[in-house]
């Protein structure tokens, strides 16, 4: 089962009824993370267990499967300090300040045609919250397809889940293999007989980072005199730096995969898993921070609901083995890949070969063949780049091809 989130926000205020429920919403949280505190227990039936009856007293008229929930809700926060606490990080008590409340499918109404959602409150006493509904919203309103799942109510904004069964990949009729680089996918898109280069550039995703990291490092260094400043600064910068990479991370995974639909490719990716540089240290804070993971994470999440099949495949040796001869070269390599063997090609684009020939052996690839021989030199195909984005920044920073 696959769900996503997908946030409304409301066409006017939260009524005063919702306001109330959700901070006994909170309260009931809170409550219930005490009681499972001092118990020892994270299940949401224990939680019932044991505080239910006590909450049902002071707030007898409460929705009763909204109070099911606030146990659900803290017996998550209760296993996340469980295993910071087992992982030895020093935290609080866990403690919910913001005001939010969790309803399970069962437990409230949403017409998908007027976007009204009708949620009970206590007994005899609904809130109507109007929801603005957008195109992009209509997508998942019209699609029937797409089941209800729980609704999250925040002050200003709801979240909707929407559910479906995972679609069955189709059986590819071309291969696209990705590398993944710091400031680019690069690779080779096979159909038939023909193989051709491919890119999608994100050159400005390493500028923002740096931009960020500067900016943070000043920050600390002006406020040091007050480090609750500072650290408020921080996270805000912090929150900006995240928006605007995850934004850039979904175009560029959106047109990844447009194209391999259209074709209907099956998309291979190289295995991150145990990750190591041993480089310098500025490089290696670089590496840490470039999203990669997280980018592999949104392309992977997006062709499963989509149908598009994906690979993953071991990168071992990709960036050092020749795909014509097989020869491996330890020595250190430029920006471009040359084998004894004559043969030449840019050094990305020929691991993502590799990566791909290890998926055709290994079966992965529903039975595609390909000959590294037949790589078409001269072409290039741009599946993204900055000056395709939807918006551009204000400060102009799309589009700059240097990193400071
Ligand atoms: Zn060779």
């Amino acid at each position: 089962m696959l769900v996503k989130g997908v946030v409304f926000y409301l066409d006017s205020e939260l009524p005063t009824e919702a306001k109330l429920l959700l901070e006994d919403f909170r309260l009931a949280v809170n409550n219930a993370i005490r009681a499972g505190l001092q118990a020892r227990v994270t299940s949401r039936n224990a939680l019932v267990k044991i505080a239910y009856e006590n909450f049902r007293e002071e707030h007898p008229r409460m929705y009763a499967k909204h109070l099911v929930s606030a146990f659900e809700v803290a017996g998550n926060v209760l296993k996340n300090h469980r295993r910071r606490v087992r992982k030895g990080v020093t935290c609080r008590i866990p403690y919910v300040k913001r005001l939010l409340m969790k309803a399970e499918n069962q437990a409230y109404k949403l017409d998908r045609n007027s976007g009204i959602i009708d949620l009970p409150i206590m007994a005899g006493c609904h809130v109507e919250l109007r929801l603005v509904v957008s195109q992009y919203h209509r997508k998942y309103l019209d699609d029937m397809s797409l089941s209800l799942g729980s609704l999250t109510v925040l002050p200003d904004r709801v979240m909707v889940a929407f559910r479906k069964d995972a679609p069955k990949p189709y059986a590819p009729e071309s291969a696209l293999s990705l590398d993944t680089n710091e400031r680019s996918l690069d690779g080779v898109f096979v159909e038939g007989d023909v193989v051709k280069a491919i890119k999608a550039e994100f050159p400005d995703i390493a500028v923002i980072q740096q931009r960020h990291h500067d900016r943070r490092k000043r920050l600390q260094k002006k406020k040091a005199h007050d480090r609750r400043i500072s650290r408020n600064l921080c996270r805000r910068e912090g929150t900006r730096e995240h928006r605007r990479i995850d934004y850039r991370l979904h175009q560029v995974a959106n047109s990844v995969l447009k194209f391999a639909e259209e074709k209907k490719s099956a998309i291979v990716l190289e295995n991150l898993k145990g990750f190591k540089s041993k480089r310098s240290k500025e490089l290696n804070r670089r590496m840490s921070v470039w999203p990669r993971r997280k980018l592999h994470q949104i392309i992977e999440y997006k062709a499963q609901w989509k149908g598009i099949p994906v690979v993953k495949v071991d990168p071992r040796n990709s960036s050092k083995t020749c795909p014509v001869c097989g020869r491996i070269q330890y020595s250190r390599m430029g920006a471009v890949f040359v084998c004894q063997c004559g043969w030449r090609l840019d050094r990305h684009i020929n691991a993502s070969i590799n990566l791909l020939q290890t998926a055709i052996s290994k079966g992965m690839a529903g039975g595609l063949r390909f000959n590294p021989g037949a790589f078409q030199h001269d072409v290039m195909m741009i599946l993204y780049e900055p000056a395709m984005a939807a918006r551009s920044e204000p400060n102009g920073t799309s589009g700059i091809a240097g990193v400071t």
